[in-house]
């Protein structure tokens, strides 16, 4: 069987930045079969399901795709160097080690003694976009009992994870010359609605993922130094917890506000899974080190809602989009372990 790391070396060769994956993909389907499975494409999208009987079906699925290179590298980006034990590369650690652990995992559980059950493969694309990715792919697959999304999470497993919710916040006034005062400044409208914003408090704390968090990151209002302004609008980044339906956080937001609020996105959910369902046990088991917690970061989990769903891979999410990115050859290779650890556990805890 090849080894991971070359694996991995030859994903992170390969560029794949959302919506240009079609060489890394041609690249997993040769490997997939050279492993005896039998791809199949969707798109920039490919999945290989390993089919052990009747049982149980377990979703793995990670992403092909990776943000641009960005600036500041001294290495090479593409050149998936290996120095001192660790793979530099853009996507070496987000998340194509996850997806050359989860795919290696994957063969060596079906190697020999192979589980009861299905497991379906799924490499999918433009994850850091949440474009066309996972969420047009799985209509198209029998769904899944319960997921195991591959990101990096120093083989810890994510239990739950935030959601966003992106708003916008119109304030309006009155043009009028600033040297002859009148008019109804804007911008004083929309400090108002800030400073009302940061004292606005919600008080349901999530075991996992504590109470959501609320920013205003954007403002932009005013023309000229001499025009009292007429307009300006606030962004707002808003981090949700399942304890909050989207449209309870809006109407506070609405409620707490003067200006006219507009929702720019609430399509991202709050996600989360019982610590005791089987798919998070056997994360546990294959790695008996690792603390369940709650992800502040989104993933393409957001588009699992309903499927019991444990994120977890090798690496350091704290690495992800940084010049100079990489993995530890080890921690690739613990990954390879947790997988297929993970993987023979589910299928014991979930159909003994
Ligand atoms: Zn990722």
């Amino acid at each position: 069987m090849i080894l991971a790391v070359e694996l991995l070396r030859d994903l992170v060769r390969i560029p794949s930045p959302s919506g240009r994956e079609d060489a890394v993909v041609a690249r997993l389907e040769d490997e997939f079969r050279r492993l005896g499975w039998t791809p199949q494409r969707h798109g920039r999208n490919l999945t290989a399901l390993l089919d052990g009987g009747p049982g149980p079906l377990l979703l793995l699925n990670s992403h092909t795709d990776t943000v641009p290179v960005g600036e500041n590298w001294t290495k090479d980006p593409h050149a998936a160097q290996v120095e001192n034990g660790r793979i530099y590369g853009r996507g070496a650690n987000d998340a194509k080690g996850c997806l050359a652990a989860m795919i290696l995992g994957a063969a060596q559980a079906f190697a020999k003694d192979a589980p009861k059950g299905r497991v379906l493969v799924a490499a999918s694309c433009e994850e850091e976009v949440l474009g066309k990715g996972l969420e047009k792919l799985l209509p198209l697959l029998p769904r899944p009992d319960a997921a195991v999304v591959g990101e990096p999470t120093g083989l810890n497993p994510a239990v739950a994870q935030k959601g966003l919710i992106v708003l916008e916040i119109d304030a309006s006034g009155r043009a009028a010359h600033a040297a002859h005062g009148g008019g109804v400044n804007a911008v004083e409208g929309a400090a108002r609605d800030v400073l009302a914003l940061s004292k606005l408090r919600f008080d349901k704390v999530h075991p996992a993922l504590g109470a959501p968090t609320l920013n205003v990151t954007q403002i932009s209002g005013g023309s000229s130094h001499n025009v009292i302004p007429d307009r300006c609008t606030l962004v707002v980044d808003i981090r949700t917890t399942p304890d909050y339906a989207p449209d309870e956080i809006v109407a506070r937001v609405r409620e707490a506000v003067e200006g006219s609020v507009r929702v720019r996105s609430s399509r991202l959910d709050s996600v989360a899974t019982d610590p005791a369902h089987p798919v998070v046990q056997a994360a546990l088991a294959a790695n008996p080190a690792g603390k369940p917690y709650g992800s502040p970061t989104l993933s393409d989990w957001v588009f699992l809602k309903g499927v019991p769903t444990v994120k977890a891979g090798p690496g350091d999410s704290r690495r992800s989009h940084t010049p100079d990115e990489y993995l530890e050859v080890a921690e690739l290779e613990a990954g390879v372990r947790f997988y297929e650890a993970l993987i023979r556990n589910y299928f014991l805890k979930a159909a003994p």
